[in-house]
């Protein structure tokens, strides 16, 4: 299971809290307390999905490869990985199929 980052967490705990704060002061007692709560149980949840949906989105995305596609050099810690066959591609050219497409793996 993965969990989102723990420093956007932190953030967003502080700035609940100071919403729920905020709010307990506008709103009048139950109203105050029920919106911080929903703040407190939601924003974790909403904050998951798009996490999620984040990790998703950079997995299936075939399009636009060619944006790191043309950089040859085999430095760094960046994998490449074939557009055509979804090798993991190390030097010029895929080693499997021999495709010169390739896109950065991060
Ligand atoms: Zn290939």
């Amino acid at each position: 299971m993965v969990l989102f980052n723990y420093k956007s967490y932190l953030i967003f705990l502080f700035a609940s809290l100071a919403v729920s704060i905020g709010l307990q002061m506008i709103l009048p007692f139950p109203y105050g307390l029920v919106a911080a709560m929903a703040i407190f149980i939601l924003f974790p949840i909403l904050l998951r999905k798009r996490y999620a949906n984040r990790i998703k989105g950079t997995g299936d995305s075939s399009g636009g490869g060619g944006f790191f596609g043309t950089n040859s050099s085999g430095g760094g810690g960046v994998r490449y990985v074939c557009l055509v066959c979804r090798n993991t591609v190390k030097g010029d050219s895929c080693s499997r199929c021999g495709s010169r497409q390739k896109r950065a793996d991060f």
